[in-house]
């Protein structure tokens, strides 16, 4: 199975993950107590085969973490998973045919670094962008997929995955395939300036485009959507779903506090606090999120026989 394979690769150190932002931002975060019981019992275990988790402070085998499609067993909460991860637990067969992988960011504004980190990032994943796209199937039905990695310059939105996501919904409006998205972003990319929130533009005009030809876009929020891609096509689905914990939100908590100088309840801009005030259809633990969009999609296609669709 291609997930075991994935996760059976050797080299993965700790902190090689996807960033971790919960506790800059202190939205979901418990700190996790270094001097527990099963943190001194990690001491005698050799590294590479546990990972601590963020949120409980549980010492966890990685092995029963992966067949638990890394998630906590004790406390639920959700690790960030790459693109190619994400792949393989939700699409028939493990994978999606993918576009458009050649498409490279250049670095139009000469930022200084940039190509550095761009390169860093693509030898570091394997990946040429933060966004995956393609097509591929969800328990038989086919589907054009945009799948974020929060692990490439925090899934940053520049030129290539605007670009990407935009060709991405064209072609889920001229095959009629619903259009599914996992995003995962720290929002548009700095270095590359105002080309960045361009996309923001370019990319809702193409989802506009999919509502206006009757195709179906569940956008699913995973953990961080933020910035100028929650601002733009994550958040025009017209199905709106996220994992359990996820932080969801435009702009941080610190900023908003002060501006508006109120302190913001502890749960704010979490998935379940977006749930409660109406922002999210739903929140779906990893498990059954397959299920649930094939749900969707089963639901839908018999919509369109019925009603003929448009
Ligand atoms: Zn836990």
């Amino acid at each position: 199975m291609r997930w075991r394979d994935l996760f059976g690769k050797k080299g993965k150190r700790e902190g090689e993950g996807p960033p971790l932002r919960r506790r800059e931002t202190g939205a979901v975060a418990r700190k996790a107590d270094e001097a527990s019981p099963s943190a001194r019992q990690a001491k005698d275990i050799p590294e590479g085969l546990v990972e601590k988790c963020p949120s409980c402070g549980a010492i966890l085998y990685r092995k029963e973490l992966e067949a638990n499609l890394k998630v906590c067993p004790r406390c639920g909460y959700h690790f960030p998973l790459s693109a190619p991860e994400r792949i393989a637990i939700t699409f028939d067969g493990g994978h999606i045919f993918e576009y458009d992988r050649d498409l490279v960011s250049e670095d139009p504004l000469a930022f200084p670094g940039y190509r550095e980190k761009l390169a860093e990032a693509q030898e570091r994943t394997g990946l040429m962008e933060a966004v995956v796209t393609g097509e591929g199937t969800i328990e038989g039905f086919p589907v054009v997929a945009a799948v974020m990695d929060g692990r490439f310059i925090m899934g940053s939105m520049g030129s290539v995955v605007g670009e990407k996501v935009a060709r991405a919904a064209e072609m889920a409006r001229a095959k009629r395939y619903p259009f599914v998205l996992f995003s995962a972003s720290g929002g548009a990319r700095m270095q590359e300036g105002i080309l960045s929130l361009m996309q923001m533009a370019k990319t809702a005009a193409a989802v506009r485009r999919l509502a206006d030809a009757g195709v179906l876009f569940v956008s699913v929020f995973t953990h961080p959507t933020t910035g100028g891609v929650l601002a733009s096509f994550a958040g025009l689905g017209d199905v709106l779903l996220a994992e359990p914990g996820a932080l969801i939100g435009f702009t941080g908590r610190r900023i908003i506090e002060q501006t508006i100088r109120e302190k913001l309840p502890p749960d704010f801009q979490t998935a379940e606090f977006l749930f409660a005030h109406g922002q999210l259809d739903g929140i779906v633990p990893r498990k059954e999120m397959r299920p649930t969009l094939a749900k969707l999609l089963r639901l839908h296609a018999a919509g369109r026989r019925v009603g003929g669709g448009r």
